[in-house]
């Protein structure tokens, strides 16, 4: 979809008419549109993405969109009507190839190329590849863009068994849906517990006694060794047969879903000179080491005010609080300072468990359960040197929205009133919102 290139009727009126051009369509850079033009940009912004697809939602492709009684379709991140009423020259299907940052072009793979005064990168990430003996053969896919989804949900059609590699939340986020389909599910992870990067451990082992309890054959501290081919749907030997394990263990697949893991798409900015250390080196601004130069979402590495360190965040929230705060930034409309400092926050649906994570929760902070793990609907508190630092939550949204509050006005509660269900944790919440 290409809206027509157009000129704001207010743009040849300001006396710099800028031209800002974002790379990468998904979460961030959508989101980058509208905040720009709420902020009162009436320059020209063009969009590029290097997917055919109009602008989609990713959360939902191994969710919902795996479901066997629906139509898979994709959630719009915006409607059409959304580009033109904001004058978006919107490119599908074209890749930025380089920048010339003396220049202030980028090249693009339809050989035109396209002059910035401000660019931004929104380039987002790629799936990690597996690299064992096997995996070029048929029937083994990674979950990242529509394109994949739809070659998945084909394939779940006509298959029996299934191998999931990673028990991170796209693994079994996938599991879970390919378990409602009656499939036969086997999940193989290295670690010995489930999420382990992202949640605690009392959290994590609840998960994965609850995946077990859902009929996967979840294997901790079992890795990948290699694939087997033939005999199966495609046959002729190139599609795979069966996951072997670390431990000589070897289960059928008629299909496998890899879920270790992405790295973040800094191709463009390392072949252009900027700082890239896990993800595009950004400032509190979102600002790169080139002062017309931003990059925000799953590619950015940004000084986080909440993990006291640098970060790089995979989610919908980071993606589009990064997206409001670069608006301020390039515009210089900032209410005051210009530092980042929103509250990350998550979410997962594995079956019928909604997760939720407030906060970014570390291995070894003190944890303190609040409500009953038992009947599925309880939080984890995080604790960090005293300090509440994270909120996990399973089927509990309103410890989840309290949790957001308090951790965003940096409240502290102990971890006596955190456990103790006759405190009211919600009227705490909202107290410290309204700054009482
Ligand atoms: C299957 C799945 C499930 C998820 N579930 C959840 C969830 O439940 N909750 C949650 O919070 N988050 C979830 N996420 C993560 C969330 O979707 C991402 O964090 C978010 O999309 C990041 O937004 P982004 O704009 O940084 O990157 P993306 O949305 O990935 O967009 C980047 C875009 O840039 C394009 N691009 C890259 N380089 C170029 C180039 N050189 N030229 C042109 N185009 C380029 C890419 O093709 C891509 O379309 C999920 C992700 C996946 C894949």
């Amino acid at each position: 979809m290409t809206a027509a290139p157009s000129t704001p009727s207010n743009a040849q009126d300001q006396p710099n008419p800028q031209n800002i051009v974002i790379v990468g369509n998904g979460q961030a850079g959508i989101q980058l549109v509208d905040s720009l033009r709420k902020e009162g940009y009436a320059g020209t912004i063009t969009v590029i993405g290097e997917e055919t697809h109009f602008p989609y939602q990713r959360p939902p492709l191994s969710k919902d969109f795996m479901a066997a009684d629906k139509e898979p379709k994709p959630l719009p991140l915006r409607a059409e009507k959304f580009f033109t009423d904001n004058d978006v020259d919107s490119r599908l299907g074209v890749q930025v190839t380089s920048i010339d940052r003396a220049g202030h072009t980028v090249e693009l793979s339809d050989e035109s190329s396209i002059s910035y005064t401000t660019l931004v990168l929104a380039t987002g990430a790629a799936n990690r590849e597996l690299n064992v003996p096997g995996s070029d053969l048929q029937g083994i896919y990674g979950l990242r863009t529509l394109a994949d989804a739809e070659a998945v949900h084909a394939r779940l059609d006509t298959v029996r068994s299934v191998v999931v590699i990673g028990a991170g939340f796209i693994g079994l986020e996938f599991a879970a849906a390919a378990r409602k389909r009656g499939l036969d599910v086997t999940v193989l992870e290295y670690a010995d517990r489930p999420m382990a990067r992202a949640l605690s451990p009392v959290m994590g082992n609840w998960f994965a006694q609850a995946h077990l309890n859902m009929g996967v054959d979840l294997r901790l501290g079992e890795g990948i060794a290699s694939f087997t081919g033939g005999g199966s749907v495609d046959s002729e030997g190139g599609h795979v047969a069966a996951a072997v394990s670390t431990t000589g263990e070897t289960y059928p697949a008629d299909m496998v879903l890899v879920g270790i893991g992405v790295i973040p798409r800094t191709e463009l900015a390392e072949q252009a000179g900027l700082a890239v250390s896990n993800g595009i080196t950004v400032d509190s601004a979102m600002r790169t080491d080139d002062e017309d130069i931003y990059a925000l979402g799953d590619c950015a590495n940004y000084p986080s005010h909440h993990a006291e360190a640098r970060t790089r965040l995979e989610s919908v929230q980071n993606a589009t609080d990064q997206a409001r705060h670069t608006a301020k930034s390039i515009l210089d409309t900032h209410d005051a300072g210009r530092d980042y400092t929103e509250l990350p926050w998550f979410w997962s649906t594995q079956g019928d468990l909604r997760l939720q994570i407030a906060g970014i929760a570390h291995p070894d902070d003190e944890t303190v359960l609040r409500g009953n793990p038992d009947n599925g609907k309880f939080s984890v508190f995080c604790f960090r040197n005293g300090r509440l630092a994270a909120v996990e939550s399973v089927n509990q949204p309103a410890d989840h929205m309290a949790a957001r509050r308090i951790l965003a006005q940096e409240r502290n509660l102990t971890p006596e009133q955190a456990a103790d269900l006759e405190f009211d944790f919600k009227a705490y919440s909202k107290a410290a919102a309204a700054g009482v």
